[in-house]
């Protein structure tokens, strides 16, 4: 039964110089026609289960006007949802307001995600991001003042020209905002951005990693647990939403490049807005096998510092972890660790994981 669903609108106000999600600049004429096909894709879809998340994501969904935006959260209301559920935004401080923040709450929206990525003037200013430090604080004090106090906020780091000290003054100024979630992701200059077309070079390699485990102790410090990658929270506020992900748990992906799972298939949604808009929802999809299930298990469940559960990998394969994947030779190479039920990637290895996780790919059997 699927417990999670993700929607994506992809529309923004301006187009981050790192970004490779799907998305365009908002254009009010397309948001209607965008609204009315997401409606129709869920219909489609939609089996009235009942939801313990739901995220909508973007491009960025605070982008529409407050009509547009009360449309988008009446469509989203057709979910049933579990009685202890999250239901997340993704906002950017510009476009976000009060009365947007009033109808979040009367929906039962009750996690929201900002992106905020530095606060560093000149390299927000290359992400052609446009937010004052100011207004992070206020909109961040307005939000608590109306009961949205689980609040992520996405950190990047490794940004052209960025020293550790930049690093360490951002994390401060992160923590001053006393937020329970904080996403923290490096730089990657993907082809097809401005950054990559104006032949923006990354930073090195150490000090990429210099600045990851900076990161990690100061948030370790100021009482985040490092649950994933990526991830750090306050004890009780891990993102439920993404342990779906982590946990290779189905879930549906609805709107323009969307990807879902429904066992066993695995879909990705279109990322033309004009074939979206016809009606013309999926772009591809894929049958896992059960190989590539226990690969998935594996690779998206060693991301989570808790590692895999030994019993439940076999209570759901029907066979013991140790007799598919090479663990006790990656045990004796430190490259992972057991304790009790659980196996994991030791701390100390967590900035070279996808080496490690490159392990779990089975190819051989897949032909
Ligand atoms: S706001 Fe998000 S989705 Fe939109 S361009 Fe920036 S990074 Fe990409």
């Amino acid at each position: 039964m699927i417990k999670s669903v993700y929607i994506h609108i992809p529309f923004c106000n301006q187009i981050c110089t790192y970004c490779d999600f799907p998305k365009m600049v908002y254009q009010d004429k397309w948001i209607h026609s965008y609204l009315e096909a997401l409606n129709q894709e869920i219909k489609m879809n939609y089996q009235n289960e009942s939801f313990k998340t739901i995220y909508i994501g973007g491009g960025t969904p605070s982008a529409l006007s407050i009509n547009e935006f009360k449309h988008m959260l009446n469509i989203v209301d057709q979910f049933k949802k579990e009685k202890d559920y999250e239901y997340t935004i993704e906002c950017n401080i510009e476009s976000l307001t009060e009365e947007k923040i009033k109808y979040m709450k009367m929906y039962g929206v009750n996690r929201i995600s900002i992106g905020v990525q530095t606060f560093q003037e000149k390299n927000l200013e290359l992400l052609n991001r446009h937010h004052q430090k100011d207004q992070v604080f206020s909109m961040v004090k307005l939000l608590k003042q109306y009961g949205l106090t689980n609040i992520n906020i996405d950190l990047i780091y490794a940004l052209p020209n960025e020293t550790i000290d930049d690093v360490i003054s951002d994390i401060e100024a992160f923590l001053k905002l006393e937020i329970p979630h904080i996403s923290t992701y490096s730089l990657i200059i993907e082809p097809n951005t401005t950054l990559y077309i104006q032949k923006i070079q990354p930073i090195q390699e150490d000090l990429d990693e210099k600045m990851y485990r900076t990161i990690c102790n100061m948030l370790k410090k100021n009482g985040y647990h490092h649950y994933e990658i990526s991830n750090f929270s306050k004890p009780g506020y891990e993102s439920k939403h993404n342990l779906t992900y982590w946990n290779n748990e189905e879930y549906y992906g609805f709107g323009l490049g969307a990807s879902g799972y429904k066992h066993p298939i695995r879909y990705n949604n279109t990322k033309s807005l004009t074939n979206y808009c016809k009606g013309h929802f999926r772009l591809e999809q894929e049958v896992i096998t059960p190989q590539i299930q226990m690969e998935n298990e594996m690779i998206l469940g060693l991301r989570k510092r808790q590692g895999v559960s030994r019993s439940h990998f076999i209570k759901k394969y029907g066979v013991p972890i140790e007799s598919v994947f090479p663990i006790e030779r990656l045990i004796q190479q430190k490259q992972l660790k057991m304790q009790g039920d659980f196996i994991f990637i030791p701390e100390d290895k967590i900035y070279i994981s996808n080496d490690i996780l490159v392990e779990f790919i089975l190819e051989k059997t897949h032909s």
